[in-house]
């Protein structure tokens, strides 16, 4: 079928996939089972509430037997003995299976979410199937070293696939998530649990059924639906987890680093929260351009994204041009049905995160920020979670809502005056995810950029990058980086061998 063009077509194409059943068991050791416990727990759809299905709510059972079957696969060498060149041809496949299943996995992505349909195929299906292509493409293309040593001895440093991986995603990007580490973690030979959000598992499921039929061989890919403090907790726990990867929030991060503590040290990878500052100068080449990025950067997603640009730094001078030209930005992000393929901000992924969005609203209201366009909670009629993309001006970097990340599309204006009051309050945050910076003046752009704690920098541009450019934070926004070739180094163990000749 090809790929519907309206709004009709995606909700007819939703009721077929729906009424034929949607993937909703664990998938373990090959095949897709109940949790141990029988348990279930709704699917509910941020689009209109209904709900989508009951998904197996896994737990400290579920984790031991998936587990167990991903150290078998492991230690068989089905994977992790198979030559990187033929790991390569199968991720490869992996990668074309999730292309030629776009439409399905967009589709339960945005049901199960609330993201835009016109979104979940062209940005996250496609870029999972990136991350798994790239990643693939690599395996075959990396060497290891050998030390610079005297003539009568060899010094080989090897690297080695850390065993078993568990990768815990969030709920915002589910399937990109959850590619950005399979990626690297399949290709340098691992086997991995992934355990989604329990408000977001469809995808995975449906993918573990995508990977089998690629090639990757059971026990390699084992997909855990279930919550966090029940499974994604005894993953954590393991004795026989070698290592974890994350992305979420900074709260549960730092949990994570305690259950490694606690348990066997397991290696701990953290992608976590950000308040990224999107600093436009007096002398930005372009504010029009620079309003759209800004725009873009808290209302794409529903403002839902890590790197989101949630604190706005304006100097003084474009201060007030700017934030004209955002508002006028804003008209092309109401909010509008996830299926329609002309909407841009669809749903909050539950009523959960559409009550802390505007809980912040009001604490911005409260501690005095001007509150410029949106606020509201829109198309309550639907039963769904929506807000309006929301302005606040003339916010001080100390308020609640230039503090703690929101979550939501709930832009803090803040104004400055010269680089380096910038760059202080730029720096003023826990988190250092990334920044825009946005001026015409060559050293001034690297010097701040140099200046900005943070993992992620763009230019006169908001979001860049792709899977050659690496991807994670500074501070509490994390450790380690997902894409490109850095990412490798969180899924395997560095071995020395020393040799000696004589
Ligand atoms: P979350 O931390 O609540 O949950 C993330 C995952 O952790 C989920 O699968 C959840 O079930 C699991 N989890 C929760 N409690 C757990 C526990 N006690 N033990 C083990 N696992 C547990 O985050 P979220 O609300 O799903 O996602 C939003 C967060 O993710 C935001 O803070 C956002 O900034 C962050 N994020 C970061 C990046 C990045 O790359 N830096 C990317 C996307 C999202
Ligand atoms: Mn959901």
């Amino acid at each position: 079928m090809s790929t519907p063009t309206n709004h009709q077509e995606w909700q007819t194409l939703a009721e077929t996939l729906l009424a034929q059943g949607v993937k909703a068991d664990a998938y373990i050791e090959g095949e897709y089972r109940p949790a141990v416990s029988g348990e279930r727990f709704d699917c509910v759809s941020p689009i209109d509430g209904r709900v989508l299905c009951q998904v197996a709510s896994c737990s400290l059972e579920d984790a031991n037997i998936a587990v167990k079957s991903a150290r078998e696969a492991f230690d068989s060498g089905v994977w992790s003995q198979l030559p990187p060149v033929k790991r390569k041809q199968v991720m490869i496949r992996f990668a074309e299976l999730l292309e030629a299943n776009k439409d399905e996995l967009a589709l339960l992505e945005t049901l199960d979410m609330g993201k835009p349909i016109r979104y979940s195929g062209a940005v996250d299906v496609m870029g999972a199937a990136r991350a798994i292509s790239w990643s693939g493409e690599a395996i075959d293309k990396i060497y290891d070293e050998i030390a610079p040593t005297a003539h009568n001895e060899i010094g080989m440093i090897t690297r080695e696939p850390v065993g078993v991986v568990a990768a815990i995603v969030p709920w915002n990007f589910p399937i990109l998530m959850a590619c950005w580490k399979l990626g690297p973690a399949l290709a340098t030979g691992n086997s991995v649990i992934l355990k989604p959000s329990e408000k977001s598992p469809l995808t995975a499921l449906r993918m573990a059924q995508i990977a089998l039929e690629a090639g990757i061989p059971k026990g390699v890919l084992n997909v855990l639906p279930g919550f966090g403090h029940t499974v994604g907790k005894a993953l954590a726990l393991h004795m026989d987890v070698d290592t974890i990867v994350f992305t979420g929030s900074t709260k549960i991060a730092k949990q994570l680093m305690i259950y490694a503590g606690e348990s066997n040290m397991k290696r701990v990878w953290l992608e976590a929260g950000g308040k990224s500052p999107n600093i436009v100068f007096n002398d930005a080449p372009d504010l029009q351009k620079a309003a759209e990025a800004a725009a873009t950067a808290i209302a794409f997603n529903q403002g839902e994204v890590c790197t989101a640009g949630s604190r706005l730094l304006v100097e003084a001078g474009v201060k007030d041009e700017l934030l004209s030209l955002i508002a006028k930005e804003m008209q092309a992000w109401r909010p509008g049905h996830p299926l329609d393929p002309d909407t841009t901000c669809g749903a909050v992924v539950d009523n959960q995160q559409l009550d802390n969005v505007l809980k912040y609203i009001r604490a911005g209201v409260a501690e005095g920020a001007e509150l410029v366009h949106g606020g509201s909670q829109v198309m309550a009629e639907t039963g769904g979670a929506y807000v309006e993309p929301t302005i606040f001006s003339n916010v001080s970097n100390g308020m609640t809502i230039a503090k703690e990340e929101i979550f939501g599309p709930v832009l803090s204006v803040i104004t400055f005056d010269g680089m380096e009051e910038a760059i202080s309050i730029g720096n003023d945050s826990i988190y250092g995810l990334a920044a825009g910076v946005w001026t015409s003046n060559i050293s001034k752009a690297h010097k701040t950029a140099k200046a900005l704690r943070s993992g992620m920098v763009w230019i006169n541009h908001y979001d860049g990058g792709d899977m050659t450019a690496p991807f994670g934070g500074y501070k509490q926004s994390g450790n380690g980086r997902d894409k490109s070739l850095h990412a490798f180094d969180k899924y395997t163990e560095i071995k020395a061998t020393w040799i000696a000749l004589d």
